[in-house]
């Protein structure tokens, strides 16, 4: 039984579906989210859907190419870095939601049974085999056995943390996000500007329009009154290439009234999981480590863990561990490179030396 269907959950059942493994139960909350962020799709999430035997050329969904990123990092001055430079081909810029709900249909046609909206209300294990009460929104319950777990419910990792993992908590990132009018000169590329409090990112959408998004620590968003429009469109207007390139959509009237435009907030903190598998359990994706947006790896990251944890999986359910014990390996290594990347990239903007939000950052990662 997988806890949720985003991109980590879908492919850990493709890839289990893949094994031989002839039951998988994908449990998904369902959103209620107007949009779905996190579009922009680095170069190897292609060659990991074609090692689980689905489509490569996402142009072919809809989504379109992402050739690199436009940096003001460290410099007033934007530098432009290709993925053909580094000699990669193109990523894809998504459709977020879209994506997700394919990649779910895949594992839905190829023979996963999918409760959705559906949350598992507790579980307990005897004998090597898991009893899980699950409900519906309509209030309906079942009972489901399965052998295995996986927490797929991304960064509150909501199954481990019931079955006694801790979560760790390493700041307080979150990116408030809205729509953007699109300029020719972004298209194919994401864009990221820091500033005093944090940084900004911009990247076309599939459908035309741009997804902006400013990220801080929720405290300073909180002391800085950032969630407020007006505060955040002048953050905005003072930025030197976000405001150029994707320039907020005109105002929208009804009945007569300017309507304020939407700004969703997301929690983008990095966190762990102390414990990557258990006695009948695993985490994948956001679940076991939830990277910084900075990186754009979270999707690369999902479907990287469901491969990995398919052996792993497929080991416990024949009774052998050491694949699990590899796996939690590869997590600390992850973990580790994970940091190690982020403070140095971190550390190449000091230009606000005496902010908060940069200060932190500086100070290096709390919470390990
Ligand atoms: C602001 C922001 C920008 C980002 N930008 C990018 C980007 O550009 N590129 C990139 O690669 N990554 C990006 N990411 C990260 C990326 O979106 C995630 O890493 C990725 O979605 C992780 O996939 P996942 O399947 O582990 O978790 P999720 O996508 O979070 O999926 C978890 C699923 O579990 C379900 N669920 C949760 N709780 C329960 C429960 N109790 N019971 C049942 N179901 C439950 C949810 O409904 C959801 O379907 C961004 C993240 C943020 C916050």
């Amino acid at each position: 039984m997988i806890v949720g269907a985003g991109p980590a959950g879908s492919a850990t059942a493709l890839g289990l579906l893949a094994a031989g493994v002839e039951q998988v139960l994908l449990v998904d909350r369902g959103s209620a989210r107007p949009f779905a962020i996190g579009e922009s799709a680095t170069p190897d999430v292609a060659q990991m859907l074609g090692r689980l035997g689905l489509e490569t050329d996402l142009g072919r969904l809809g989504h379109r190419p992402y050739h690199g990123n436009l940096s003001l990092w460290g410099d007033a001055k934007p530098q432009a870095d290709y993925f053909l430079q580094r000699g990669h081909g193109h990523g894809w810029h998504l459709q977020r939601a879209e994506f997700d709900a394919w990649l779910l249909q895949q594992a839905v046609d190829r023979g996963a049974r999918l409760m959705c909206p559906t949350s598992v209300k507790w579980c307990t294990r005897s004998e090597g085999v898991w009893q899980a009460n699950l409900a519906s929104t309509d209030g309906k319950q079942k009972r489901v056995q399965a052998r295995m777990l996986v927490d797929a419910g991304g960064r509150r990792a909501p199954l481990a943390t019931r079955l006694g993992a801790q979560r760790r908590r390493l700041d307080g990132l979150v990116g408030l996000a809205t729509r953007a009018t699109a300029t020719p000169a972004l298209a194919g590329m994401s864009l990221v500007e820091p500033f005093e409090h944090g940084w900004w990112y911009a990247a076309c959408l599939p459908d035309g329009q741009a997804v902006v998004t400013l990220m801080s620590d929720i405290d300073v968003v909180r002391s800085q009154c950032l969630q407020d429009w007006h505060n955040y469109l002048s953050a905005w207007r003072t930025t030197a290439k976000v405001a150029e390139l994707a320039p907020p959509c005109p105002p929208q009237e009804q009945d007569g009234q300017t309507l304020q435009p939407n700004i969703q907030t997301f929690a983008a903190h990095s966190s762990y999981l102390d414990r990557a598998a258990g006695q009948g359990w695993i985490a994948v994706g956001d679940a076991l480590l939830a990277f910084d947006p900075l990186t754009s790896s979270g999707i690369s990251g999902a479907l990287s863990d469901a491969e990995a944890a398919v052996p792993a999986i497929v080991g416990q359910l024949a009774g052998d561990s050491i694949a699990s014990r590899h796996y939690a390996e590869r997590a600390n290594r992850t973990f580790i490179r994970y940091i190690e990347g982020l403070h140095r990239q971190y550390g190449a903007e000091q230009r606000w030396p005496n902010s908060v939000f940069w200060s932190r950052r500086h100070a290096g990662p709390v919470g390990v």
